[in-house]
């Protein structure tokens, strides 16, 4: 995430209300004889074994154009290649680079920075259909004032929901061909998902939906939201059986502009599709007191929220594949 620094999302009431209602909704028990579907199951184990490698001091925060950083891509590479998605080109690599805004300490420009965005696909049962780009980024803040930065939340969190994902879609494909996208130098100004749109392996109409996963292991409040559906409507059907059949409080909001910080539509990398007029689903929760904070660790994650965050969002990823126009 890239929230606006110093303040954190909390809902105005139009959202609340919005929010009760829907979460009244989520608690009604299903009806009728037919069993309503139910979300998937998602090992907590492998989620948090996931996060933890990431967000342990080895990768040193995951900086874009660090040794940590460096660290991380390989490993996530690596994963890709396991779970066996299909790399784009001949690489799952993807470099690209781009000079940050800021002066330098001698006052001058800062150099540019070399990021490499990791993209593989999971080919679908009707290649005819537009695509998902199902993404999560895979930096952090890096090293600052000499204390590593873990991003167990802000985004190793993000990243194993990403994996999972393209797993489950390798084991069962869906209809449309998934693009697994783990993107670099977010915290940088959502740079990686400038550079895929900038040079996308399909172009941009055969891109239906982006659904953008950016900290989603904080079960503080056990609450989970899907932001983009203020823009995006027509996709409210498609996800309130989710919000139903949820283990987690799914919640719809922050994305309503003029809501100042509350709306997240431009806070991480769905921003940047949500600007080439592709349509977006972002999950993730609200901000917490160690977002952007060197005690954004492991430790202080609800592992079975995060499983259940996970199964949520991998049966949202279902619903939207079948319901999508
Ligand atoms: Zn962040």
């Amino acid at each position: 995430m890239n929230r606006v620094q110093g303040r954190r999302g909390h809902l105005a009431p139009a959202a609340l209300a919005l929010a009760l209602v829907v979460s009244l909704a989520a608690s009604l028990p299903a009806q009728g004889p037919a069993a309503a579907p139910r979300p998937p199951v998602v090992s907590a184990d492998a989620l948090m074994a996931t996060l933890r490698t990431l967000s342990s001091e080895e990768f040193e925060g995951r900086g874009a154009g660090t040794p940590g950083g460096a660290k991380a891509r390989a490993w996530v590479r690596d994963r890709l290649g396991e779970i066996g998605l299909k790399p784009v080109g001949d690489s799952f690599e993807h470099p690209f680079s781009f000079t940050p805004r800021g002066r330098g300490p001698a006052g001058g420009g800062l150099p540019a920075v070399q990021a490499v965005n990791l993209i593989g696909t999971c080919p679908g049962t009707d290649p005819s259909l537009p695509m998902m780009v199902v993404s999560a980024h895979y930096d952090h803040v890096g090293v600052r004032g000499g204390q590593i930065f873990h991003g167990a939340d802000d985004n190793a969190s993000g990243v194993a929901v990403l994996l999972e994902a393209a797993a489950s879609c390798v084991r069962q494909p869906f209809r449309r061909t998934l693009i697994v996208a783990a993107f670099d130098a977010e915290e940088m100004g959502l740079q990686g998902a400038r550079a895929f749109l900038a040079a996308p392996p399909v172009t941009k109409d055969r891109l239906a939906l982006n659904v953008n996963l950016d900290m989603l292991a904080r079960g503080d409040k056990g609450e989970l939201y899907a932001a983009g559906l203020h823009h995006h409507p027509t996709l409210r059907p498609l996800l309130e059986p989710v919000a139903a059949r949820a283990t987690v409080r799914l919640l719809f909001g922050h994305d309503v502009p003029g809501s100042g910080a509350d709306d997240w539509t431009l806070q991480s990398d769905h921003g940047v599709f949500h600007e080439a007029g592709i349509p977006f689903v972002y999950f993730g929760v609200e901000d917490h007191s160690d977002y952007h904070q060197p005690t954004d660790t492991a430790d202080k994650v609800n592992a079975a929220f995060f499983a259940n965050a996970a199964a949520t969002v991998l049966d949202a990823l279902r619903a939207l594949d079948q319901g999508l126009r």
